[in-house]
Parts: structure tokens; sequence; C-alpha cells
């Protein structure tokens, strides 16, 4: 990705950016952004890095909430043109987890003491999808965890129910805040404007609202990253899920643009977002998305370090994984399987952080703004 912002060099410093920005949340303008996010000298990337981790510690602690996710479905009404899980997409075997399963999966959850659960699948408008996500927050509701739903756009009294029923936090990317480019990655019929409103109706019903982008997305410039950050700021959001795009060779995006970006790249712009929203928004929820671990196998650990509070190992029984494959090379692994979480735990705790089991880690943000 080429910055037209270079020339910021001669007149910003790194330190001094990075000082207004840890003295006051959203004191920095996009073209401060986008000098952040422009940074290749590894000494101001790692100074970059540093200063996010630090907000991240003085508002959350060195603590990592983890949420299990749970695959739930992989049929979907949406042809998002990079995604893998596309309604065109005929090469794929769909599935639809039952009730029993989920509630199943939600019960392990608890029983690990992850305390907070997502339910993830492929965008489903109706009655009996709307009837059956009901039924099944009635159900897992006596195992008092955390919920979020990422289910996509619905109207909102169908978020009104979902939130009746347990559901306390929502995730919808807007993908990307820029309407032109929007329109590029989506064929006709889907709409950037729903999507804002439906992040604005998740905010009446009384959600935690979860937004997020890709980074690393063909025609998308630093310029653009850095006004999906104000975005984020604009819309007040209480969590990010956000990670880099990949592509995937069954989705078209990636025959319709050549690009030459290497895996390095893509994790690295994945970090640097994740650093600059931590240093533009102090106190929200931001996860270190699955799709760093794509990247590298410690890209998770490494987003922790940019300034990420939130991991989110999958629970889904592994052989639906392969049939979720958003982009590609998504990890298949056994996230619940013993070995696979100490590993995991291993890993965080020789970075300094520790894992709060068995607390929901709600989003300090909404405390604030609903207090
Ligand atoms: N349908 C739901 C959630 C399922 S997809 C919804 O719209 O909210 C979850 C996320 O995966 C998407 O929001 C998108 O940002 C991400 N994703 C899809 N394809 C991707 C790709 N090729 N590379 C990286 N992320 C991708």
């Amino acid at each position: 990705m080429v910055s037209q912002f270079s020339t910021f060099k001669f007149q910003l410093s790194v330190e001094d950016v990075l000082a207004k920005a840890q003295a006051k949340e959203r004191s920095l303008d996009r073209g401060e952004i986008s000098f952040l996010l422009s940074l290749s000298d590894s000494d101001d990337i790692a100074k970059f890095f540093a200063a996010a981790y630090e907000v991240k510690v003085k508002h959350i602690g060195r603590r990592v909430a983890l949420r299990g996710i749970i695959e739930a479905g992989n049929i979907c009404s949406k042809d998002c043109l990079y995604c893998g899980i596309r309604r065109s997409n005929g090469a794929l075997g769909r599935y639809s987890l039952s009730e029993d399963d989920i509630y199943r999966l939600a019960e392990e959850c608890a029983k690990e003491n992850y305390a907070s659960l997502v339910i993830q699948s492929g965008e489903l408008e109706s009655d009996a999808h709307t009837l059956f996500i009901e039924r099944v927050l009635k159900r897992i509701e006596p195992l008092n965890l955390g919920v979020t739903l990422s289910l996509g756009e619905q109207s909102e009294e169908v978020y009104k129910r979902w939130r009746d029923a347990g559901a306390a936090r929502y995730l919808l990317r807007i993908e990307t805040s820029n309407k032109e480019l929007y329109a590029k990655l989506h064929p006709t019929g889907h709409s950037w404007e729903r999507r804002v409103e439906c992040l604005r109706a998740l905010r009446r019903t009384g959600y935690q609202v979860g937004t997020g982008v890709m980074s690393c997305l063909p025609c998308q410039s630093i310029d653009d990253l850095a006004q999906d950050i104000i975005f984020f700021g604009e819309m007040d959001v209480d969590m990010i899920g956000m990670g880099p795009y990949i592509p995937h060779p069954e989705a078209p995006l990636s025959s319709l643009y050549s690009q030459d970006v290497s895996n390095e790249e893509r994790l690295l712009m994945g970090l640097k977002m994740i650093a600059a929203t931590r240093l533009y928004l102090h106190d929200i929820n931001i996860a270190a998305a699955t799709a760093l671990q794509a990247l590298a196998d410690d890209g998770r650990e490494q987003g922790i370090m940019a300034g990420a509070n939130v991991i989110m190992p999958n629970i889904t029984d592994t052989q639906y994984r392969r049939n979720y494959q958003l982009y590609a090379g998504k990890p298949c692994l056994d996230e619940n399987e013993e070995d696979y979480r100490s590993a995991l735990e291993k890993r965080l705790t020789d970075l300094g952080e520790t894992i709060v089991y068995g607390e929901r880690g709600d989003s300090l943000h909404y405390a604030r703004r609903v207090r």
C-alpha cells in the first residue's frame, strides 16, 4: 500500500504524535493517524506498538479476556465479493448447527470458565432463523455467559427480540467506512447505509456494539484506514473486531484485482490498525482477530502486544471448520483441546498477560456510557 503521507515525516515526530494520543483519547486527526499507519522504520513501529500497549495496560491491565466462538452455520444470503462463504460459492458444503449442538458448545465454554461466548454465522433474515436464535439464547441463558451475536443485518425488532432473549453484545463489521470502496467489494443490493443504520439500531436496542473493518483491501488507501478509525469514534462503538483481508481462491475479489501484498505486510497492517485504534479509543474492547493467526502462528499474541485485549478461541467442532473458510488458510485447530489451551495460556503468560477466567470482560466504554 503506497502512502501519500510520507512527507509528513518531516513535519511530525513519532514521539510527539504518540504522546498526544496517549494523553487524551480521540486527540489525533486523520492525517496523524495516517502518519502512524504509514510508519516503516522498525524502531518507530516498535515505539508505536509499545505506546498502544501502554494505553491498553493503563485502562484494562495486563489482562486478556477469552470468548469462545461458535461458527453456527455457513448458509448466507449475502454475496460479498471477498468472502469464502458467499451465497454463490457452490463448492461449499453448507451446514447449520442444531440447537443441541450450540447448547453443548456453550456448556463447554461455561465449563472452561471463558464466561463469554460469540455466536457467528452467515447472514439470514427469516422468521424461522429469528425464532431459532431466540430459542438458543433462552436455552443458554442459565449458563450465565456474556453472549455476543455476529449474525449480520437484521431489523431493529429482531435485534430487540434477541437482546430480550439474553444477548448482550453484537458485532457487525462495517467492512470499510468508505462508501465507494464498499460498493466495489459488494454486489448491487448490498447497502452500506443499511449497515450503518443497523449499527444505530443495535445501539438504540441497548447492546454493547462492535464493528470493524478489513485492512489491505484492493483499492484501499492508508487514508481510508485512518477514516475507518475516525468512524469508530463517530459511532462511539464499544468493541472492535477487525483484521486484514486475506484473499480466498473461490471468491471473485481475488481475481478481480491483482495485489502484490505479502502475508507479512498484511499482518503488519492488521497490527498497526489495532495500535492506532487503541491510541484513538482508549477504553474499548479490541479483539485480536483469527485472521492474524492465519498469517502467523502467534499473530493474535502480537495483536495483544499492539493493544488488543480479547482473543476468541474457536470452539466449533473441527468437522465443520473446513466449511467456514472465510479466507484462505483459516486455522482449523481444535482450540478447546487441553494442550492447545495451555499453550495459548503459556504464550500469554510469557508476555506478562493474564487470562481473566470467570469474568465476562464487558466493554469498559459501555459501562461508562450507560452509567
Ligand atoms: N455474516 C456475519 C458474520 C460472518 S463473516 C456478518 O456479516 O456480520 C465475519 C467477517 O469475516 C466479516 O465481517 C468479514 O470482515 C470477515 N471476512 C470475510 N471474508 C474475509 C476475507 N477474505 N479476509 C478476511 N476477512 C474476511
